[in-house]
């Protein structure tokens, strides 16, 4: 007998239901793409009933797709954007607000503060994070410090807050449930990653009374059921984990020194560094990756701004190419960079080297480069960075990069995933099933119903595409030592004096 599972996938710009059948294979999907709210600049906001209504629609589409009712999903996993926070009326369900995201940066003033009174470092201990707008902290505060209606519903004990996964589940469970996982919790800068508790200290610091809070519970695992008078049939949702750590689930990342890298707009780099936290001086983050029955793993996280969307610039800025593809083409009529590089700083420069003034700078122009270099280098470029937030990690964790697994819209591109394997002088693999966010989801629901081993998993998980190594190691060393120059000579460049 077939067993589906449904991964409900919740992003930033859209939602998103897959069914998986019992050998992790994509029987259907369904994603719908909701409104985005900018009422003031730097705001960015979400309606959480929205939210709630496109999962709605997905999980009903997908199973019409799939000729399936909700009695065949044997269990559901939810994936979620994280540390968008959302804040609720206990008693009606209703959002006493929109919800924050992530990218909203509306509580920059709130950060600012606590960095001025000096607690940067004891968030950093105690939850592996950074004093941020991103995260939940700054945002429940806000909360506080903004809506009334928090302060009366908090002191009458009916305030809730939630990052995604919770508000679906509490949605799902018809109100009965208010959960959310370790990965979830550890987004928040109020949960301590060390002792796995919500931090009283912490909580004071912010004003954030405890009762709000949800209980927090494994990743994989029966957490809750969801109420058939919701979906239609009661479903044990076995699977909870925030959308990079389900990425990282999903690529079987299961051993120390496993990594993972989504080519986006930007790039989104984790390794699991096993049962320990490790933390950083360079501004990596660190993150729990999972718990399956209670057993915590651990991560760390860097990101680049700017990856795939250098590749879009080519396209939209430049016009040398039609299509994002197309760079592909291009870089592989060259037999080398010609000397060119490309330091894509449109927003400054991120991890490692955190200079917010630096700007994008191309060096060793010569007249016999053409666009074909000039897409080189922009591929080239990503694949660079990708090695300097990897040498980092590496550096601090002192742990080495087994295998580099990759996804998301650039990995598709086989001229910077050749080049990616050739600078590490690792091995990459390219998975068949590419959402692996919805694949983490559906794993650790499978799991967290007995009907999967994580050893299952390495066998089921299928690779499409294995890049080897094949560049000599001087040629290796001397690109890499031009791009360290040229990154060099654009941090000279920024325009510090009047930033
Ligand atoms: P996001 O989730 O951040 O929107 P996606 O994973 O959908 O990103 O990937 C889209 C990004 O990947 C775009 O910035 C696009 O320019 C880039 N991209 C897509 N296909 C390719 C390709 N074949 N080669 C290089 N870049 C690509």
């Amino acid at each position: 007998m077939k067993k589906y599972i449904a991964a409900i996938d919740q992003g930033t710009t859209s939602s998103r239901v897959i069914i998986f059948d019992n050998l992790g294979g994509m029987v259907s999907s369904h994603s719908k793409e909701f409104k985005q709210y900018f009422p003031k600049p730097g705001y960015v906001l979400h309606d959480a009933n929205e939210i709630w209504e496109s999962v709605k629609i997905c999980f009903v589409k997908a199973l019409k797709k799939a000729e399936l009712t909700p009695d065949d999903i044997t269990a559901i996993g939810i994936t979620n954007q994280r540390e968008t926070t959302v804040m609720w009326d206990k008693e009606t369900s209703e959002p006493i607000y929109k919800a924050i995201v992530w990218q909203s940066s509306q509580t920059q003033a709130i950060s600012n503060e606590l960095i001025e009174k000096g607690y940067q470092d004891l968030f950093k201990k105690k939850t592996g994070l950074l004093i941020n707008p991103y995260f939940s902290g700054t945002k429940i505060k806000w909360f506080f410090d903004n809506i009334k209606e928090a302060n009366d519903l908090a002191k009458e004990n009916r305030l809730a807050f939630g990052t995604i996964d919770s508000w679906l589940i509490w949605k799902l469970t018809n109100g009965k449930n208010h959960i959310t996982d370790y990965s979830n919790a550890s987004r928040t800068l109020i949960y301590n990653i060390h002792e796995l508790k919500w931090d009283k200290e912490l909580l004071e610091i912010l004003n954030i009374p405890e009762n709000i809070l949800p209980d927090v519970v494994s990743s994989s695992g029966i957490s809750a059921y969801t109420s058939k008078e919701v979906i239609g049939s009661k479903i044990p949702i076995s699977g909870i984990a925030g959308d990079q750590q389900a990425a990282l689930f999903g690529q079987t990342c299961f051993n120390q020194g496993d990594a993972k890298n989504t080519y986006g707009t930007g790039c989104f780099l984790l390794m699991n560094t096993g049962e320990t936290p490790k933390l950083s001086e360079n501004g990596l983050l660190t993150t729990i990756a999972w718990s399956i029955k209670d057993e915590v793993e651990y991560a760390i996280e860097g990101s680049i701004f700017v990856a795939g969307s250098a590749v879009q610039w080519l396209r939209d800025g430049l016009n040398i190419i039609e299509k994002a593809a197309e760079s592909e083409t291009l870089a592989k009529k060259t037999k080398s960079n010609l000397g060119v590089y490309f330091v894509p700083a449109f927003v400054g420069l991120g991890t490692p080297y955190w200079v917010e003034e630096a700007r994008g700078s191309f060096f060793g122009i010569t007249r016999g480069v053409t666009k074909n270099h000039i897409a080189r280098a922009t591929l080239e470029a990503i694949a660079y960075q990708t090695k300097d937030v990897i040498n980092l990690m590496e550096r601090e964790t002192k742990i080495e990069l087994k295998t580099l697994k990759v996804d998301g819209g650039a990995s598709q591109n086989n001229f910077l995933m050749q080049f990616q394997s050739d600078i590490l002088n690792n091995i990459i693999q390219r998975p068949m099933i590419s959402e692996t966010t919805a694949l983490g989801a559906c794993y650790l629901a499978g799991i967290g119903i007995g009907i999967w081993t994580k050893d299952d998993l390495v066998n089921m998980w299928k690779i499409d595409q294995e890049f080897k190594p094949s560049m000599k190691d001087d040629e290796r060393k001397t690109l890499y030592r031009n791009w360290q120059r040229a990154l060099r000579a654009c941090v000279e460049f920024a325009d510090k004096e009047n930033y």
